[in-house]
């Protein structure tokens, strides 16, 4: 991301700002309510295009194309606030992708979405509509469902929000396990536990712009962070 602006009206909610994520890392995105943090990942996952800026993914440049085409190029993104297909089934949130970006349908797909349901810890819930669903159930699903895109890079916006204690590691341990599998990493997260056992490298926001980026324990020991 190189000097990336986004602006709504005339006011600024990302004020260029540039950081680099490598294939592999794992890197944490941390800032106050409104510094936009949630913008910047709707610039990169293509709802928004930039106002200024330029996104490379991948060695493209992709600033401006959008969602579904962000997908098909294998970045994946988790909502803030979960946006399942509420009349589908478990199973069947995991078939959009598969089908979609993948192009794998009928049984191999249940096949691949069981699979990994399973790995999730929800393959019980596969017949369930999702609407249904309890709040940790619905993170993992989210997860689940970027993971059938078979993504490069995943882009999880507070994951974490709204769960308590274990089911927080819970989610933290998959996310872990995304990264061993080789998918790339950028969450926002407000628990700093959470965020700071998981991050190699924090980029920290502030009304827009970048205030300071690196190890994690250099980060937290920045008196402006
Ligand atoms: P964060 O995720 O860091 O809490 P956001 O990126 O959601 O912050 O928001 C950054 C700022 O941009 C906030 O002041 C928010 O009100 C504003 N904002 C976000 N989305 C929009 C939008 N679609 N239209 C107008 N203002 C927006
Ligand atoms: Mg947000």
């Amino acid at each position: 991301v190189n000097q990336l602006t986004k602006k709504f009206g005339g006011f600024t909610a990302v004020n260029g700002i540039s950081f680099e994520v490598k294939r592999g890392e794992i890197v944490g995105l941390i800032g106050p309510n409104g510094s936009g943090k949630s913008t910047t990942f709707n610039v990169l996952a293509g709802l928004y295009a930039p106002t200024a800026g330029t996104v490379t993914f991948d060695g493209q440049s992709v600033g401006g194309l959008p969602p579904y085409q962000m997908c098909q190029r294998r970045l994946a993104r988790t909502f803030q606030i979960p946006r399942p297909f509420r009349s589908m089934t478990v199973l069947e949130n995991l078939m959009v992708p598969l089908a979609y970006v993948c192009g794998i349908s009928g049984h191999k797909a249940e096949e691949e979405a069981m699979r990994i349901l399973t790995g999730m810890g929800l393959a019980n819930k596969a017949q369930v509509l999702s609407g249904s669903l309890s709040q940790v159930e619905l993170r993992k699903m989210e997860l689940a469902r970027a993971v059938a895109a078979k993504p490069k890079l995943l882009v999880s916006d507070e994951a974490m929000a709204g769960l308590a204690g274990a089911e927080i590691d819970e989610v933290l341990e998959l996310l872990f396990e995304l990264n061993k599998m080789g998918i790339t990493i950028i969450m926002i997260e407000h628990i700093m536990h959470a965020v700071m056992k998981f991050s190699q490298r924090l980029v920290c926001l502030d009304a827009g712009k970048i205030i300071c980026q690196g190890d994690p324990q250099t980060i937290i020991s920045n008196p402006e962070v």
